[in-house]
């Protein structure tokens, strides 16, 4: 099932697509929820983030060619980084360059979406039961403040820098899809998530053991090799097998007034 979030006729609500039809969902999608009969064409909606997530946790270097691409060791355990929910934005909407940062890069990742409240989750816990669904997402990453900086929450934090959607699909096994990444029409990522360092379950119960996961919260996977810059006037796209394409552009910063 794909689950889409916008807005129409200034109404945001949820609904799910069948045939380049939204049939508007009554009620929670992280509950109980009903399909309405009415059709509405997705030509005509703006498609918002699927999610407003309490945090955005990333994992880095979890692919070992990714981790090897920048120099870096294959970590023992996961490297966990947040992203504050300001950088979220939706498909179509633009990645705003930082006058900040000379290098800004684009890392094609799947995102895991939370169903219910997830705290310390042992083996026998199905992880299953607290997932809603999965989503394309774009850890956007200004690669010069990164590498100046001790953490990463400057590198990885400025708004705009957390592009998720186009839209959630419930039913997909994240053990094995194929994620691929466009700059500009040309593919620049292609992975599979068979070999992430540490899988989608280990992700969710090591993560519920440090903090407490909420409905709507977001993993960010990581990304496979061939991270690389992108420029004002780019065009990025993050594409997942059995979800869909992700499209951004990225644009200068207007200078704005105050
Ligand atoms: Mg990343």
């Amino acid at each position: 099932m794909k689950i889409y979030r916008f807005r129409y006729r200034k109404r945001i609500m949820y609904g799910i697509l069948k045939e380049e039809v939204l049939f508007p969902v009554k009620g929670s999608i992280f509950k109980d929820f009903r399909i309405e009969d009415s059709a509405i064409p997705i030509a005509e909606v703006t498609l918002l983030p699927p999610v407003c997530p309490s945090k955005i946790v990333c994992v880095g270097r979890n692919y070992r060619e990714h981790a090897e691409e920048l120099g870096n060791q294959v970590p023992p355990e996961p490297l966990l980084f947040l992203k504050p929910p300001s950088a979220i934005i939706g498909p179509n909407q633009a990645i705003v360059y930082p006058e900040m940062s000379q290098r800004v890069d684009y890392e094609g990742e799947l995102a895991v979406i939370i169903k219910k409240k997830a705290k310390n989750l042992s083996e026998r816990d199905n992880w299953q039961d607290y997932v809603l669904g999965y989503a394309c997402f774009n850890d956007v990453t200004a690669r010069d403040l990164q590498l100046k900086d001790v953490q990463f929450t400057r590198a990885k934090s400025f708004d705009t820098f957390a592009p998720i959607g186009p839209c959630l699909v419930t039913d997909l096994d994240p053990t094995a899809v194929h994620l691929k990444t466009f700059l500009n029409g040309q593919l620049v990522q292609s992975g599979n998530t068979r070999n992430m360092i540490f899988p989608v379950p280990f992700l969710i119960r090591y993560i519920s053991k440090i903090m407490t996961l909420e409905p709507g919260d977001v993993i960010a996977t990581g990304t496979p090799a061939g991270v690389g810059p992108m420029q004002p006037g780019d065009r990025v796209d993050v594409q997942i097998e059995g979800i869909g394409t992700l499209s951004n552009i990225v644009k200068n910063k207007i200078k704005e007034a105050g």
